[in-house]
């Protein structure tokens, strides 16, 4: 008998919370007790493995796991090449070289022959090299921004998201090394036996990705100014037009990327529109 699909996740860290919502968004229905390594999916074949956000790589790689979610950071400074089938667009982050900002470094070339710490040896090594840079990477397993206070080194590389770390830790950006954001990996063997169940999956998640980004904008509006209105709601497609019970009045639905909802709505009241109604989403199939 063959074992039920895995998904290995995060089971520590800032991807543990944005992964099981996103899973949970997408439908699947399991438990995940505190500290738990695997959950059954009580409505999919599939069970999630909890594993060292740092493992995610490698247990897919191995086939330990025929899906895995992590920061494509770590797929980059594994060297993998384990298939990735889509960015799930959360755990933003950059690769940043920074400095003390007492310091005279402008720029990457700047730091020849000095040291630099990082728990990205192969990411920051490769960015050197391929610089022709020559530096000392320092590994350090995290926490780099204390190393040039250390006097460990005289430069990071880290990852960075809202630069806050940073700003505390007395450094500053000087060069982007990586960008990254969480990813969702594929065992090669296992995408050529599962192909169907691994196409739902992703479809399941993107469809759910997607309608977060988006709203459904309905409204009534004078059917005179309808041209107006499909300029200002390009939509999927066309807006759909209703006509109402009131002779020249129409209904309009259409949907709109949810950060452009606010600038619109405006426009919408200068065009006639009236009774608007925002919507959430929840799963958009494109
Ligand atoms: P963890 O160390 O388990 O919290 O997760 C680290 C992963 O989260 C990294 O490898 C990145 O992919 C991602 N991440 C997103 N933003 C940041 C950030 N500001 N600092 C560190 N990791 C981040």
């Amino acid at each position: 008998m063959t074992r039920r699909l895995r998904l290995a996740i995060p089971n520590k860290g800032r991807l543990v919370d944005p992964t099981l919502t996103l899973l949970r968004d997408a439908g699947l229905v399991f438990e995940a007790g505190e500290g738990a390594l695997v959950a059954r999916v009580q409505n999919f074949d599939l069970d999630i493995l909890f594993v060292r956000t740092n493992d995610v790589t490698e247990f897919v790689n191995d086939g330990v796991a025929e899906l895995g979610v992590t920061g494509l950071d770590l797929v980059a400074e594994a060297g993998s090449e384990v298939p990735q089938l889509r960015k799930l667009g959360y755990g933003r982050c950059r690769l940043t070289i920074a400095v003390p900002n007492d310091s005279p470094f402008r720029a990457a070339e700047d730091l020849a022959g000095l040291r630099v710490a990082t728990s990205h040896v192969n990411l920051t090594r490769r960015f050197f090299e391929r610089r022709s840079i020559p530096v000392r990477v320092v590994p350090v397993s995290g926490a780099a921004e204390v190393a040039p206070r250390l006097g460990l080194a005289e430069a990071i590389v880290d990852l960075v998201s809202t630069g806050s770390t940073m700003v505390v830790n007395g450094l500053r950006p000087i060069e982007e090394v990586f960008e990254s954001e969480a990813v969702l990996l594929a065992n090669a063997a296992a995408q050529k036996v599962h192909g169907p169940v691994f196409d739902s999956i992703q479809t399941m998640l993107s469809a759910t990705l997607a309608a977060r980004d988006r709203k459904y904008l309905m409204m009534n509006a004078p059917k005179t100014r309808l041209a107006e209105f499909e300029d200002l709601l390009p939509g999927l497609e066309s807006p759909s037009v209703i006509p109402l019970a009131h002779e020249g009045m129409i209904a309009i639905h259409s949907v709109v990327e949810a950060d452009a909802v606010w600038s619109l709505l405006p426009r919408l009241k200068a065009a006639g529109a009236s009774g608007i109604l925002i919507l959430p989403i929840e799963k958009l199939v494109l």
